[in-house]
């Protein structure tokens, strides 16, 4: 039951050959079991599970049931759900419970989903680890001593461990694809403005967006049909009309054209990371695929100008926490001023404090001009050099991350390595396109493990129905996906 795709337990439900309560259980005893090790997640609260779980049940009863009635999922803890803890991965958040619901909750409440929990994450979704998060760690269910990647890293793992159906993420930079590609499961990144913000705490607030983090990509498609849709109440939150993303999961892919990006494939790039997502794209040309050589020039640029402009937009998104209206405050302060510095310099991890001071620096009268504009300009050539691809070709393939899952501490004093592995899934946030990681094989590390592989698959805006189509079939031919991490299978498929 555990590996059951989304539709296999929804029909499982709706037949009433289990119960809601039965599944959700399932999953709450697995938590038990794994999560003291791996600590996906960092918030549950079992009597408020199961009272879902029930009216789950009742409704399917009911003869009032949807596809996703029932079936429980982790949500990530940056994401406001009215009563519980949330917390965003920080020290400033540890006492906060949310007085009301984000968007992405209540289309999941509204569709009679279940929530198992909140799931760790970096702090304020700043890294690509999961090593910067206030409640620690989090272990990847391939190999315990590895990083989960980051900052979605406690879905990433809950989805990987199958602590839960599946998961919801957040992605500014990377957030969603390289986790997905370091604990081999399918994530997709929307197109910006498909998937309302309102009461997703804010990091950069023009690049991130929320998507499903799940098995695969029918999975993600059912998902999508609940998060999608307009907001009001998110400036950003697109009106368009309300699409179906199963729709186009069967479609061949005779003539697909793909492209393949030379600067994907080039120096940075792990030998055996490389040889995967060739044979994945080995595996599209028998579906019928056709590949074209493309260029996406600026590539290299997108590093430096996300790190200008995520830190200047974290750096005014942040300054709310001041300790005066919720979250932490400093126990002992002279004056207001000296209030405001304690809480905030006790409040915030080292990386928090890093963007801040970079993001008001960029800002600055003096320098604005020569960082924060200057890189606003550059997103704009990186956004054109898609317009210029999509122009050759339907979708565009490569890595989601440049290498497979890093040992715990390995990058954590090296920003710059850390920030090296978004160099294939920033650029897409800064244009504004939807992107994914499917799980694609295995590479062996230097020290002779084997570990999941992504293949990252980005597409025109709006075209995540496409992308889903394409994901869809090869996972038709291959079984990476259904793949299981040995370390928590359960003793009887041992
Ligand atoms: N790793 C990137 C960062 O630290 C992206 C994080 C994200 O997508 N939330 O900013």
């Amino acid at each position: 039951m555990i590996n059951s795709s989304l539709k296999q337990l929804g029909d499982l439900l709706q037949t009433k050959k289990i119960s809601s309560v039965e599944l959700t259980q399932t999953f709450l005893n697995r938590i038990q079991q794994y999560n003291p090790s791996i600590n996906a997640y960092i918030a549950l609260d079992e009597a408020r599970t199961i009272a879902q779980a029930k009216a789950a049940d009742e409704r399917i009863a009911s003869g009032n049931a949807m596809p996703l009635t029932g079936v429980p999922f982790a949500q990530k803890d940056i994401f406001c759900a009215k009563g519980w803890q949330t917390t965003c991965g920080s020290k400033m958040l540890a006492n906060f419970i949310a007085p009301y619901d984000a968007h992405v909750i209540t289309q999941f409440d509204t569709a009679g989903a279940v929530n198992l929990g909140k799931t760790n994450m970096d702090e304020f979704a700043m890294g690509s680890s999961n090593e910067t998060s206030y409640f620690g760690g989090v272990k990847n269910p391939w190999s315990f001593d590895r990083v989960p990647g980051g900052s979605s890293g406690g879905s990433a793992a809950a989805v990987a461990a199958r602590l839960c159906a599946a998961a919801t993420g957040t992605d500014t930079g990377g957030s969603i694809r390289q986790p997905a590609s370091l604990c081999g499961f399918t994530g997709l990144k929307p197109t910006y403005g498909v998937v309302s913000r309102f009461g997703m705490i804010a990091f950069a607030s023009s690049l991130d967006q929320a998507g499903p983090m799940a098995k695969s990509a029918e999975d993600c498609a059912l998902m999508m049909n609940v998060m999608a849709g307009f907001d009001e109440r998110d400036s950003t939150s697109l009106n368009r009309e309300k699409e179906d993303y199963t729709r186009d999961l069967n479609k061949p892919l005779q003539g697909l054209k793909v492209g393949l990006p030379k600067e994907y494939f080039s120096e940075g790039l792990d030998t055996n990371v490389g040889k995967v997502i060739e044979a994945a794209i080995a595996e599209y040309k028998k579906l019928g695929a056709e590949i074209v050589d493309i260029s996406l020039p600026n590539t290299g640029l997108s590093i430096p100008v996300y790190y200008v402009l995520a830190p200047a937009e974290a750096s005014s998104n942040l300054s709310r926490y001041d300790g005066v209206r919720y979250g932490h405050r400093a126990a002992e302060y002279t004056d207001l001023m000296d209030m405001y510095n304690k809480s905030r310099a006790e409040g915030f991890g080292a990386e928090v404090k890093r963007r801040i001071l970079i993001g008001t620096y960029v800002l600055s009268a003096g320098y604005y001009d020569a960082y924060y504009l200057k890189a606003q300009q550059i997103r704009r050539l990186i956004a054109q050099d898609f317009v210029e691809a999509f122009k050759q070709c339907d979708v565009i393939m490569g890595p989601a991350a440049p290498s497979t899952a890093f040992k715990a501490g390995e990058k954590v004093d090296d920003p710059v390595a850390m920030y090296l592995q978004d160099i294939y899934t920033i650029s897409t946030n800064l244009a504004g396109l939807p992107g994914m990681s499917v799980p694609a094989g295995f590479a062996q590390s230097d020290d002779g493990v084997s570990l999941p592989v992504g293949l990252q698959i980005i597409g025109n805006y709006f075209d995540e129905a496409r992308m889903l189509n394409v994901a869809h079939k090869y996972q038709q031919v291959t079984d990476w996906h259904e793949r299981m991490p040995e370390l928590v299978l359960p003793k009887e498929a041992k």
